[in-house]
């Protein structure tokens, strides 16, 4: 098998990362905080990390705190630095990752990669979810490597995010680095926002899924996904 150089990417909100003018790779939409003076490396990393701190210790004294206790000393910049780490995906972009990752193959039948743990945190409280997530395609004379199916759900995971959008992103990006047969992505996640506030449901699992091409038209292909995605471990 060899590499083969990945397309053009088509303009759409995920492909905006990659822009020439946009050296840094940070989309230009649902990010503006970013936009403008922000860099995502070198030394402005550390100012943005200073930033947040700032913020999460007028946080913790607006909950009736005293930020200036042994305990919480820290607490501000270990939070920064951990909310950096959550939403890392900004400063990443598909195409870096597919770019050495894409071949040649006949394969026609459904690739799944299944079980996936990923983490993302809710746009809407701030708060964690997660849970696994399986993405499968038919080739159309291209594959993936597979753990870059992971990687690419990582790095949309790594933003801050809605669970319905999150599912698409994948499933486009796949359409889009690969142009299969027919993608097909499916989330079950637990939503923090949802287990500890309002309806206090801790058991629920939201699942959503995204079709594109021969899943949509091809019930018997939707069908060996499904038959796929319930083998048990061997
Ligand atoms: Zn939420």
């Amino acid at each position: 098998m060899k590499i083969v150089a990945s397309d053009k990417p088509i303009v759409n909100e995920t492909i905006t990362d990659l822009d020439k003018s946009n050296p840094t790779g940070v989309a230009d939409e649902g990010n503006p905080s970013l936009n403008g003076d922000a860099d995502l490396s070198g030394d402005s990393d550390l100012s943005r990390e200073a930033r947040m701190a700032i913020s999460i210790r007028n946080i913790l004294e607006d909950v009736g705190e005293d930020p200036s206790r042994e305990g919480l000393l820290k607490t501000p910049q270990r939070y920064a630095k951990a909310m950096l780490f959550f939403t890392k995906g900004y400063g990443e972009n598909i195409y870096d990752v597919a770019k050495k990752a894409i071949f040649e193959a006949d394969h026609n039948e459904i690739v799944l990669v299944r079980d996936i743990e990923i983490f993302s945190i809710c746009e809407h409280h701030l708060l964690p979810f997660w849970g696994k997530v399986h993405i499968a395609y038919i080739p159309n004379g291209r594959i993936l490597g597979l753990s870059k199916l992971a990687r690419i759900a990582e790095i949309y995971a790594r933003r801050l995010q809605v669970q319905e959008r999150l599912t698409q992103q994948i499933s486009q990006a796949i359409e889009e680095i690969l142009h299969p047969q027919g993608v097909i992505v499916v989330m079950e996640l637990v939503h923090m926002c949802v287990m500890t506030r309002g309806v206090q449901k801790t058991n629920s699992v939201t699942i959503t899924s995204c079709k594109t091409g021969v899943f949509k038209t091809d019930k018997a292909a939707e069908e060996q996904f499904e038959f796929l995605l319930k083998m048990k471990h061997t």
